[in-house]
């Protein structure tokens, strides 16, 4: 593991740990490349669990700082986990263009009219998994972001298990993915967790489509870079015959 392109830190109110004890930690893990991707803030902060808007600014002071602290051991990449909802683009591209936020990756956390579904709810309908794949289908769509974040976190809370309709959402997803050639990720922090994704079936059913795989570690605690917690994701891949990219260009 020589990068980690999706990392939280405290900010998000639900990760321990400041911007600087993950970069730390990268540095020890032998890191080149450190993506710290915390929830992206929206300008009407209904969700707390995220940096909040007027925090911009002391967020990306500190940010830059440790960006510059440790230059010359390790790239930290400055960028957000955005969940694509249509209103909130213009601000993406102000914090891309204004702010420097140059990984933009997608992991759809709600979807739905007022963001009413939540995509880790323990009770998803059918309905649910398809809304939530249009919604990250039109954020590929758009052609914004840089990879897209736990594809099958469609599938988390679906009773029914890997059914016909699970299958038709995480075949729209993948479809859509190699239509444009965006990367998938693995994601680490549910594979050392034992959630739900990353999840077997939908990811063998993934093979019908030429993609490219990477595994980060969403970490949501500075040990969560660690190589012990990175090494159950890659034995994950390697069960399944699926390769991952070592590094993302950007
Ligand atoms: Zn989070
Ligand atoms: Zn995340």
């Amino acid at each position: 593991m020589i990068a980690n392109y999706h990392t939280h830190n405290r900010w998000c109110r639900h990760a321990n740990g400041e911007i600087e004890d993950y970069v730390k930690v990268a540095i020890e893990e032998g890191f080149v490349e450190l993506g710290m991707t915390d929830h992206v803030p929206h300008s009407d902060n209904i969700d707390p669990r995220r940096i909040q808007w007027e925090e911009i600014d002391e967020y990306d002071r500190l940010l830059n700082e440790a960006v510059e602290k440790y230059a010359d051991r390790i790239r930290v990449i400055k960028g957000f986990e955005c969940e694509y909802y249509p209103e909130c683009m213009d601000e993406y591209a102000m914090l891309r263009d204004v702010y420097g936020y140059k990984l933009m990756i997608l992991g759809q956390h709600r979807s739905g009219p007022n963001r009413i579904y939540d995509s880790f709810s323990r009770t998803k309908t059918a309905k649910e998994m398809h809304v939530y794949a249009d919604a990250v289908c039109d954020g590929i769509n758009t052609g914004f972001f840089h990879f897209l974040c736990h594809p099958d976190l469609a599938l988390a809370g679906y009773g029914p298990g890997f059914d016909d309709e699970a299958e038709s959402v995480m075949r729209q997803i993948f479809e859509e993915c190699e239509k444009h050639d965006l990367p998938v990720e693995i994601n680490g922090n549910g594979a050392y967790d034992g959630r739900a994704y990353p999840n077997r079936e939908a990811f063998l059913l993934s093979k019908d489509y030429k993609l490219r795989y990477m595994i980060n570690m969403d970490a949501h605690d500075p040990k969560y870079l660690r190589k012990e917690v990175y090494s159950v994701a890659e034995q994950f891949a390697a069960d399944l015959g699926i390769e991952v990219m070592p590094m993302f260009e950007i």
